[in-house]
């Protein structure tokens, strides 16, 4: 049947999520069991191995918790939010991080008190896991922009950076697990939050110019049936 058909599939992207996992995590592993074979024998470098064991864990720590987020059970409770203070929320917890970076964000929210069916916590990832990309790629500063919009049945929500932007042929890489372009990247943001938002029934869209920035777009129906 198509539901037997549905859960068949669903198990095999586990399936291969979990192999692609076992494998990911196995190299900082090696990794640490090396350096702690070496502190064994009590070298006088010890501070060095002490912070690359430390990194290591934290590595694997980030990509753990990413994936703890699809994790959780698939009975998350939907309510009726604001998404305009939803973002606003989610610019005061980054804003000291893009301070450090000398990023201003720009805010464009028409529809402040328009909600949509929710699960707080998970849209909020969402923006979180988004917001941090475009400050990631904007070391030397910049602006940000995030609006906010009613368009038909639907919200619009597009963040727009200053960025390197990406190559047309890497857009369709974009949510593959562990796909990234970065030295302590999980690439894992993407895939966690595409399954976050097809779950809210919405959409994701990246443009991008290379050399000029990214937008991403975002649209999700104003209420799930
Ligand atoms: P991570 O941030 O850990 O690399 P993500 O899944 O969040 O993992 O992103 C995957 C990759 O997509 C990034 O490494 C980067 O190459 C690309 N990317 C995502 N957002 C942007 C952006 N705003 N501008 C340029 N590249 C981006
Ligand atoms: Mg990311």
């Amino acid at each position: 049947s198509e539901e037997l058909l549905r859960r068949s599939e669903k198990l095999s992207v586990v399936g291969e999520l979990a192999a692609a996992i076992a494998h990911e995590i196995r190299n900082p592993l090696t990794s640490i069991k090396g350096f702690v074979q070496m502190m064994e024998n009590g070298l006088d470098e010890k501070a060095l191995y002490y912070n690359i064991v430390l990194s290591e864990l934290d590595r694997i720590e980030q990509i753990i918790s990413e994936l703890l987020v699809l994790a959780k059970p698939q009975s998350v409770s939907f309510q009726r939010k604001e998404i305009g203070s939803m973002i606003r929320h989610v610019l005061k917890l980054l804003e000291g991080q893009a301070n450090l970076h000398n990023i201003q964000f720009v805010e464009e929210i028409e529809n402040e008190h328009e909600q949509i069916d929710c699960e707080e916590n998970q849209l909020k990832q969402v923006f979180i896991n988004l917001i941090k990309n475009a400050i990631e790629v904007m070391p030397d500063g910049g602006t940000i922009k995030l609006s906010c919009k009613k368009d038909g049945d639907h919200l619009l929500i597009q963040i727009t950076d200053q960025g390197p932007g990406i190559p047309e042929d890497r857009l369709s890489r974009l949510g593959e697990p562990f796909y990234t372009t970065k030295e302590k990247g999980t690439g894992l943001g993407l895939m966690v939050s595409f399954k976050i938002i097809k779950d809210h029934q919405g959409s994701i869209h990246f443009s991008s110019e290379v050399n000029k920035g990214t937008t991403v777009d975002i649209l999700f129906p104003l209420s799930i049936q």
